[in-house]
């Protein structure tokens, strides 16, 4: 598409202009087009419209920090689509599964000429309807309020409304390009924006501070949840050798890989807040760890892991499923705390009274957290300093010189670490160089994650159907999916629940939710559900789109705490598949 076409010389800060824009950037595969394109519309803006139109490009209604949310699901938004286009019910389903996506959809059938006649609909009209669905409770309320919404919109405008109260952009135009965007339009690097935007939390906000020149002042701000740190998997340890040499690093962090749930503390004087991997606040389910945090006589964010124990603080780990237990609760009751009882495990400290850590070298910042005293249930979490050449094959000392007498072979010493690990009940190891800074939002190498013997794959679940026997009412039996190159998902199996019961009732009402098309014995269901599943291996397969299909699949356990793009890909199921 001609970048030239799409001149904003005056600023318009009308919701159609966003959606002709938002259309023009996904019109091009060239970036540096699509750069134009957004540097054109956002550079005439007033200051208002210029950051809520930042946020809405990224897919985000409100601000990151801000804690409303729409709870404008599925089901809603196509009951409302349904009215107010007169579409058949069945036609609308088969759109859904056709287009895969409801935004796509509601620009499809929704008459040309908005519904309802009125004052077109803006920027800030836009923000202001979201903010009252996000402040009105009950299905019925909002429903209205998102039908009086549609009802003045033109088929492009439904479409970026859809997707934006459904949560469904996220996938399409990223901040990333955003930042660019914003770069391009102060003439400087990208990497200065996203530093600011990091610290900020807002792309709304960092574009301001970009336009007046005010990115110098950007400062950590606490209470709004960083971008959590990703590792990647290594399967040997010649992987890790590897990257360490190139990394010119001689001693790296090996740690035990807890089996719980991610969570970045914040605490500033008497405020402390607990946040998911999901960013979400995750506070009141874990009033002991907020009380340890809240005595801490520190300004700090930590990244760590709570997980459920089964008894004193020296004890093990119990498996995540104990967790789950407090994980469905929104408050938890002192008689569930004494059930359940959790630590977080404390492995980063990303900012102390006043200094923001990022930058700093791993070993800076353990070192700092060493001299921090925790109280418990807050822990450090178990965490050696190791010699990179422990991790050379050589080290497999003898092994080789009498195979007849096993108890002379010695264990490779990176096994001998796992398998302590595994002993306190953990799922293996996570080995980090010292030299290495915290990148939030990052999988990088230099985090590694040793889960050897339990190869699992994090998937979408795509499509659900009726059990047999004991289970035949329920929905027990998963289709689901990698993520392909453009964040397409391809199916990679079908596996018999390996869940509860009670897990597999929960899901069953949750699919009937989320059905998008029901087929009888077949319900395609919305892609938003991440399962872990465990099998034994990986074989070619002309019947997936994928190419692939997993040998003997189960169901390892649901990842509530992980979206639909947080999924396993398609490159690493080629790369098993080739080991
Ligand atoms: P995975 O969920 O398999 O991609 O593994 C990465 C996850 O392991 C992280 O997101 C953390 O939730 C978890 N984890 C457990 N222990 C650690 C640790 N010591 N350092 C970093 N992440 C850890």
């Amino acid at each position: 598409m001609d970048a030239s076409r799409f001149t904003f010389h005056v600023s318009d800060a009308r919701f159609s202009a966003f959606a002709l824009t938002a259309d023009a950037v996904s019109a091009t595969s060239k970036r540096l087009e699509k750069l134009a394109i957004l540097a054109e519309y956002l550079a005439p803006l007033g200051d208002a419209d210029l950051s809520v139109a930042c946020r809405f490009l990224s897919g985000q209604p409100f601000p990151p920090s801000d804690e409303r949310t729409l709870n404008v699901g599925f089901s809603m938004a196509s009951t409302v689509l349904i009215e107010l286009s007169g579409v058949d019910p069945h036609e609308y389903g088969q759109l859904v599964v056709r287009l895969g996506d409801m935004g796509d959809v509601a620009e499809r059938i929704m008459p040309p000429q908005p519904v309802e006649a009125g004052e077109p609909i803006t920027l800030q009209s836009a923000l202001a309807a979201f903010e009252q669905l996000a402040s009105t409770r009950g299905t019925g309320n909002k429903a209205v309020l998102l039908r009086n919404l549609l009802a003045k919109a033109t088929p492009p405008e439904a479409k970026y409304l859809v997707k934006l109260v459904t949560g469904d952009m996220r996938m399409g135009l990223k901040e990333s390009l955003v930042e660019e965007a914003l770069a391009r339009m102060a003439g400087m690097g990208v990497a200065e924006i996203q530093r600011v935007n990091m610290l900020v939390g807002d792309v709304g906000e960092t574009a301001l501070m970009s336009r007046h020149g005010r990115l110098g002042e950007a400062t950590m701000r606490l209470f709004h949840p960083l971008k959590f740190m990703l590792a990647t998997p290594a399967e040997k340890p010649d992987d890790i050798l590897a990257e360490a040499r190139n990394r010119g690093e001689t001693q790296l962090y090996v740690e035990d890989k807890y089996d719980g749930v991610r969570a970045q503390l914040h605490k500033q004087g008497e405020r402390a807040e607990l946040y998911s991997r999901t960013l979400d606040p995750v506070t009141n389910r874990f009033p002991e760890v907020t009380s340890a945090l809240l005595a801490l006589p520190h300004d700090a964010i930590f990244d760590g892991e709570i997980v459920a124990l089964s008894g004193e603080i020296e004890s093990r780990c119990l498996p995540f499923a104990a967790l789950q237990k407090r994980m469905g609760r929104k408050t938890v009751s002192e008689a569930l705390m004494a059930e359940v009882p959790v630590a977080c495990m404390i492995f980063d400290l990303l900012y102390l009274d006043g200094e923001v850590l990022l930058d700093q070298p791993l070993s800076r910042r353990k070192a700092l957290l060493a001299g921090l005293d925790l109280r418990y249930p807050l822990v450090r979490a178990t965490s050696q300093l190791v010699p990179v050449e422990v991790f050379e094959e050589e080290a497999r000392a003898g092994a080789d010189e009498d195979v007849d007498d096993v108890e002379e072979v010695q264990e490779h010493p990176l096994d001998s670490m796992f398998n302590a690990a595994r002993d306190r009940g953990n799922e293996g190891l996570m080995v980090k160089t010292s030299g290495s800074i915290y990148s939030p939002g990052k999988r990088g190498k230099a985090w590694l994650k040793v889960k050897r013997a339990l190869a699992t794959l994090d998937v979408v679940v795509t499509a659900v159907e009726w059990g047999h026997g004991k289970r035949r009412d329920m929905l027990s039996d998963y289709t689901f999916a990698v993520l392909g190159p453009e964040g397409n998902l391809l199916n990679v199996g079908k596996a018999y629940s390996g869940l509860t019961d009670a897990e597999i009732i929960e899901m069953t009402e949750w699919f009937k939710a989320h059905t998008v098309r029901d087929f009888g014995r077949v319900r395609l269901v919305e892609p938003l559900m991440v399962i872990e599943v465990a099998f034994d291996k990986i074989q070619p397969s002309a019947r997936h789109k994928s190419g692939y299909a997993l040998r003997f699949p189960r169901i390892a356990r649901l990842r509530p705490d992980k979206r639909p793009q947080d999924a396993s890909t398609l490159d690493e199921v080629r790369a098993i598949a080739e080991t």
